[in-house]
């Protein structure tokens, strides 16, 4: 379970504040698949990158996992990013000089996870990419290159996958697969999802929308 209660997140300029999220309290079960939706600016990123560990609030508690990642320090923040989460990207934040398959096994090397071949070829196979093994990003369709980088949040199991505006950078028909697969992932694996988006078609699709406005979840 994901618990936010009363946060806060104030970005500080040099010569004003821009409250990004003011008092944000929200529960997320686990295995859910929920979506942030809202305008641009209402503060969608800023709370992903909360939930992820990425960046700590101005004022309020996180707890994921049983931990408060509010309040832990960067080297804490890290180690708990490494075990517990996988982030999908609207650009997909792939290596290009990279293939298909040691794109989505860095994470396993970060961690220094020791693996098998299986391991990552099972989860290539899983996003529909089995014949892509040894292509580069460059030679993928962006639908291809999504399902690279969903390949590489998946592969280590986190209990938890963010997702910001995972189909901006994709036409509507390949938007559409992509959260398919998503959605599939999220049956089959039990991971918890939260996806930031305003695609009508990702909206239609899920039980748990959670409207945001102005740095606040409207109910
Ligand atoms: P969304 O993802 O819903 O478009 P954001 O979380 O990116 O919204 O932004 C929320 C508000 O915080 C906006 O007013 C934005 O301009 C501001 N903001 C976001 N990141 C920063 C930053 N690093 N420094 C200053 N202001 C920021
Ligand atoms: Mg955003």
């Amino acid at each position: 379970m994901i618990l936010v209660k009363d946060v806060k997140k104030i970005y500080e300029l040099e010569k004003s504040q821009v409250v990004a999220l003011d008092s944000v309290d929200m529960t997320i079960q686990k295995g859910e698949f929920a979506a942030l939706k809202g305008p641009s600016g209402c503060g969608k990123t800023t709370l992903l990158n909360l939930i992820g560990a990425l960046d700590i609030p101005t004022g309020g508690d996180i707890i994921i996992e049983d931990q408060n990642i509010a309040v832990m320090n960067k080297k804490k923040r890290l180690q708990f990013r490494a075990k517990n989460l996988g982030f999908i990207f609207q650009d997909f934040n792939l290596i290009p000089e990279l293939t298909v398959y040691e794109n989505v096994e860095i994470p396993l090397l970060i961690s220094g996870i020791r693996h098998k071949k299986e391991k990552v070829m099972k989860v290539i196979e899983e996003v529909g990419l089995a014949t892509h093994v040894h292509h580069r990003p460059g030679e993928l369709s962006g639908g291809q290159r999504q399902r690279v980088s969903i390949a590489r949040a998946l592969v280590k199991e986190p209990p938890l996958i963010l997702a910001d505006e995972p189909t901006a950078n994709l036409d509507s028909k390949t938007g559409q697969s992509i959260i398919e697969l998503i959605q599939r992932l999220n049956k089959s694996h039990g991971i918890t999802f939260i996806v930031a988006t305003h695609d009508h078609f990702i909206l239609e699709k899920i039980d748990r929308v959670i409207p945001m406005m102005d740095g606040r979840i409207m109910n």
